[in-house]
């Protein structure tokens, strides 16, 4: 690990001016960031800690809905009596995620801004134009099972590996962002982005922002549900993720908000998809229909060819197993 000066950002004002510098960075938890620090992955001068700013409340906002501080913790955010009742789908989501361990160190703001678990990406003598722009993807024709079959493109195919941000991404939250200029609101399905001609560019913060918090909209009931399909029972990241939120009423389809991790850079949501499956009644047929959205333009690179069959099913599964709960 190369020498770096830390400070405690004594106020936001300062952890902006801190962080607004090309060769510093936040740290919050520190589970990702240090980890890419040792490999050399990442090498900044200075570290701004979060710590000491507060914004690790979780609390009822005025529209019914809910705050979750950007320093509270995944545990403290999984284990919150409101995300239990209200918002069961993310509770099961952050649970799938990492290790007790991890997830009692990680926040919510770290969280949303991990980095792809590219094998490239992570070894510094290996091509990766995310990691190193125009040195080439590794990844194109090489070790590629983890990697995305949405939305990918011909600098770089990588996954966003988290399972909070798929939870909230069909929760449709909504990111609070404080700038040196200005404070932001950023809907979470527009807070990552796909990769294109600027693979190094995974999220819209611009130097100098820093996340406070997230705020999910009022409880809207239904059967909530997340699959995490991986190699292993724990501490494996996603092949393909589904969360869902879904609502049943006379036998049809009343609400179908669903998103997927695993499949693309980021948490991938297709409103053509609750578009085709509201209104009409659960059905293989209707199972099958819905797959075929998802996957219209979905390509594999080898590797993770079986990522496309395994969606299919894994949607079947997921719709399946929610008219089931509905009914
Ligand atoms: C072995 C292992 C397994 C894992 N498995 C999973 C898994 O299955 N699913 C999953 O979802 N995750 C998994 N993770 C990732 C883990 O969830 C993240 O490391 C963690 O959530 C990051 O949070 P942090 O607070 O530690 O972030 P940090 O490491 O402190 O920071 C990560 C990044 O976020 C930035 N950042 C942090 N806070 C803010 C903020 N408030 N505003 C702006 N930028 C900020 C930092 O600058 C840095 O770029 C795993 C991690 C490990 C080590
Ligand atoms: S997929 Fe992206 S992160 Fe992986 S090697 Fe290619 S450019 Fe790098």
């Amino acid at each position: 690990m190369r020498p770096f000066e830390f400070t405690r950002a004594p106020s936001l004002k300062e952890a902006g001016s801190l962080t607004a510098a090309s060769d510093s960075m936040a740290i919050a938890g520190g589970t990702n960031l240090l980890d890419l620090m040792k490999l050399q992955v990442e090498t900044p001068s200075r570290l701004a800690d979060l710590n000491r700013l507060g914004f690790a409340q979780i609390e009822d906002t005025d529209d019914g809905g809910l705050l979750l501080g950007a320093l509270a913790t995944n545990t403290e955010t999984a284990v919150h009596p409101r995300v239990r009742r209200d918002y069961p789908v993310l509770a099961r989501a952050i649970l799938a995620g990492a290790t007790q361990q991890l997830r009692n160190k990680a926040t919510n703001g770290g969280n949303l801004c991990q980095r792809t678990r590219c094998f490239y990406f992570t070894n510094i003598d290996q091509p990766c134009n995310k990691r190193e722009p125009g040195s080439g993807c590794g990844a194109i024709d090489g070790i590629a099972k983890l990697h995305a079959i949405l939305g990918t493109s011909d600098q770089c195919i990588a996954t966003y590996p988290g399972d909070m941000a798929v939870a909230l991404s069909a929760l449709d939250a909504t990111v609070l962002v404080s700038g040196p200029g200005t404070d932001r609101s950023v809907p979470l399905r527009e807070f990552h982005v796909l990769p294109g001609d600027t693979p190094w560019v995974e999220n819209v913060l611009e130097r100098g922002e820093i996340i406070t918090g997230i705020t999910l909209p009022p409880p809207v009931g239904g059967t909530q549900l997340y699959r995490k399909v991986r190699e292993r029972s724990s501490y494996a990241f996603a092949l393909v993720s589904i969360a869902a939120i879904v609502e049943i009423a006379d036998g049809k389809f009343t609400r179908a908000d669903l998103a997927f991790g695993g499949l693309a850079h980021k948490p991938w949501h297709d409103p053509h998809l609750a578009d085709a499956l509201v209104g009409q009644a659960p059905s293989r047929e209707l199972f099958d229909t819905a797959a075929d959205i998802l996957l219209e333009d979905a390509r594999g690179y080898g590797e993770n060819d079986f990522k496309i069959p395994l969606a299919r099913r894994t949607l079947h599964a997921v719709l399946q197993q929610a008219a089931e709960d509905a009914a």
